[in-house]
């Protein structure tokens, strides 16, 4: 009798798992896909809320007051749209892989805080485009705390400046503004040190972060590339798996606190 042909997303799933337990050093590089079924929407789905409260440009957020006070209202809706959002079950796989001692590193462009929410420790966390859950001085680098930032304008009615003088912007980056310098150099040094590349939710299309995909591929790491919608550098991965996150990474490390076993150790 002829063996039943597996279906496809679990002969990509056995792939996945084999790559992973040949891995000795992984770096997972995350986007807005991981995070969406937590409830915070990713920025290129069709009818994403992020089109009706789209990012202000950095230039045009240090422009004038009339816009930084539009960016902070824009913020705010948007935070109150997934006020309180958890970790998924993309975000415990990579916790799991980080504790059994295989994932080194995330390098992630998601500015939700979600991975130090799962417990991975933050200095193992690169954010490439900061975090939105504090705000920072332009001038002087303070913290300033989000709820002051909203007390401000609601008191006032125009946005609070640093007792410095600078402008306090969310400690993200926007569209035009300077790469943290920093973490583009950790997430270079974690990228030349992994066998293993995992992408997961990311279009791959905001540069300079989708450059890393290539700089691990090109130094000699397998790459993988988990995401609903295909993706420019599809053509360059080991592996593309085109289905959910949640699905796809739950039952790894979930099984008795171990790796699964993958059924097959045949070149990829
Ligand atoms: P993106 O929106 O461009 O791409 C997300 C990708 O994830 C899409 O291709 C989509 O098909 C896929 N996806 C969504 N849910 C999925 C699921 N459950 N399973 C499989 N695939 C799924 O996101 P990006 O590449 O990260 O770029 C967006 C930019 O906007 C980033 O720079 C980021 O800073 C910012 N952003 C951050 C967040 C966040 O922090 N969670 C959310 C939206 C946007
Ligand atoms: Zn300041």
């Amino acid at each position: 009798m002829m063996p039943v042909p597996e279906p496809a997303p679990m002969r990509d799933w056995t792939k996945l798992a084999a790559m992973i337990d040949e891995s000795d050093v992984m770096v997972a590089f995350t986007g807005a896909g991981i995070s969406t079924e937590c409830g915070v929407p990713d920025f290129r789905s069709p009818d994403s809320a992020w089109k009706r409260n789209a990012p202000i440009p950095f230039d045009q957020f240090l422009s004038d007051e009339a816009m930084r006070l539009e960016a902070w209202k824009r913020k705010f809706a948007m935070d109150d749209l997934y006020a309180g959002a958890q970790p998924g079950r993309g975000h415990a796989a990579l916790a799991r892989l980080f504790q059994s001692g295989k994932l080194s590193h995330i390098i992630t462009q998601n500015i939700d805080g979600l991975h130090q929410a799962s417990g991975v420790p933050a200095k193992r966390i690169i954010e490439l485009h900061g975090n939105g859950t504090y705000a920072q001085c332009l001038d002087c680098g303070g913290r300033h705390e989000l709820h002051d930032v909203r007390r401000v304008i609601a008191e006032a009615g125009a946005p609070p400046a640093c007792a410095c003088g600078g402008i306090v912007k969310s400690a993200t980056i926007s569209f035009g503004q300077a790469m943290p310098r920093e973490a583009m150099q950790r997430a270079r040094n974690a990228t030349l040190s992994c066998d293993l590349f995992l992408v997961i939710g990311s279009s791959l299309v905001v540069h300079p972060a989708a450059s890393f995909p290539l700089i691990a591929k090109d130094n000699g790491a397998r790459l993988v590339i988990l995401n609903a919608q295909p993706t420019p550098l599809d053509s360059h991965a080991d592996l593309v798996i085109r289905v959910d996150i949640g699905d796809t990474l739950h039952p790894i490390g979930n099984v008795g606190n171990s790796l699964p076993q993958a059924a097959e150790k045949t070149p990829l």
